[in-house]
C-alpha cells in the first residue's frame, strides 16, 4: 500500500473581498455578481511578467485555502446545506470547506488587472471567498477542455432558485446613504447575498429571527417573514476596508 506524502505550498496572492465574515457568503461562485473582490499578488510574485497573456483569458481558477477552517477537524461524510442537513454524503462528492486538505476552488471572472505602486491586483467578479483568503495558485480557464456540457450534477443539478427580497424603508434609506458615502453598490450586492437565503438548513424554517450579515464596514439585519426575506436595518461600522 502506497503511503500518502505531505508537500508544503506557498502563497502567492490574498484576496481582498466585501465579505469579511463567513456566514452570509455565496456557497459557490457566480451566484452573487455583485460580489466585489480582488486578488493581490504577493511578493516575490507580484511581478508583471508573471501574467503575461493572461489579458486573454476571460476567467481564472483560483485555488486558495479554507484558512477559517484549518483549526477545524475533516469528517469523512458532511451534511450538504442543499440536501436542508438532514442527508450525509462523502466529503470527496461535495464542495464542502471541513476537508482533509482545506483547499478550495472557484471559477471566477476577471473584471481587470491593474498595478497599484509595486502591488498588482486581479479584480474579480462574483467570489465566494473571505477576506484574506490565501491563494496558493491561479490559472486560466480552457473553455475547450473544461467545458463539459454533458456532465452530471449529482444532488447538486442547478442552482437553488433565489427567495424574494425586501427592504424595509429605513433600509432602504441607510444603504442608498451609505451608497452615496461610499460610491459601493450596497443595495444590489444584499438583495443578491440574501436571495440565497444563507440561513443554516436547520434554521429555513423559522420566521421572525433576526440574523445578521457583514458586508464590508456594514452589518445588515434581516429576517424571514412566511413568503419573502426582510432587510430591516443596515449599521455602519467604522470603515475596515
Ligand atoms: N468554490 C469553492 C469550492 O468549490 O472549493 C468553495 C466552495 S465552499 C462551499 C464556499 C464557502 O466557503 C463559502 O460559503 C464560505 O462560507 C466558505 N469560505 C470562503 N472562504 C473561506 C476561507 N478563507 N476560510 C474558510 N471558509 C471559507
Amino acid at each position: 500500500m502506497t503511503s500518502s506524502t505531505t508537500f508544503e505550498f506557498t502563497q502567492i496572492g490574498v484576496i481582498h473581498s466585501c465579505y469579511t465574515e463567513k456566514f452570509g457568503i455565496p456557497r459557490q461562485p457566480g451566484l452573487v455578481e455583485e460580489t466585489t473582490a480582488s486578488l493581490e499578488l504577493l511578493p516575490p510574485f507580484n511581478r508583471e511578467d508573471i501574467l503575461d497573456g493572461l489579458e486573454g483569458f476571460s476567467h481564472i481558477w483560483v485555488h486558495f485555502v479554507f484558512h477559517k477552517c484549518i483549526q477545524e477537524k475533516w469528517k469523512a461524510k458532511v451534511r450538504p446545506p442543499r440536501l436542508g442537513g438532514k442527508e450525509k454524503m462523502g466529503v470527496f462528492a461535495t464542495r464542502a470547506t471541513h476537508r482533509p486538505n482545506p483547499i478550495g476552488l472557484s471559477v471566477l471572472k476577471i473584471d481587470k488587472i491593474h498595478k497599484h505602486g509595486k502591488k498588482i491586483f486581479i479584480d474579480l467578479q462574483g467570489a465566494d471567498l473571505l477576506d484574506g483568503t490565501p491563494v496558493i495558485d491561479i490559472k486560466p480557464y480552457l473553455p475547450y477542455a473544461d467545458i463539459k456540457t454533458d456532465a452530471l450534477g449529482g444532488f447538486a443539478p442547478e442552482k437553488s432558485a433565489p427567495s424574494q427580497v425586501e427592504f424595509s424603508e429605513l433600509a432602504t434609506h441607510q444603504a442608498i446613504s451609505y451608497e452615496k458615502k461610499f460610491g459601493r453598490n450596497l443595495l444590489s450586492l444584499i438583495k443578491q447575498v440574501i436571495e440565497q437565503d444563507p440561513r443554516p438548513s436547520y434554521l429555513s424554517n423559522t420566521t421572525d429571527r433576526h440574523h445578521g450579515i457583514k458586508l464590508w464596514n456594514t452589518n445588515i439585519k434581516w429576517l424571514a417573514k412566511e413568503d419573502r426575506l426582510l432587510v430591516t436595518e443596515i449599521e455602519v461600522e467604522d470603515d475596515v476596508c
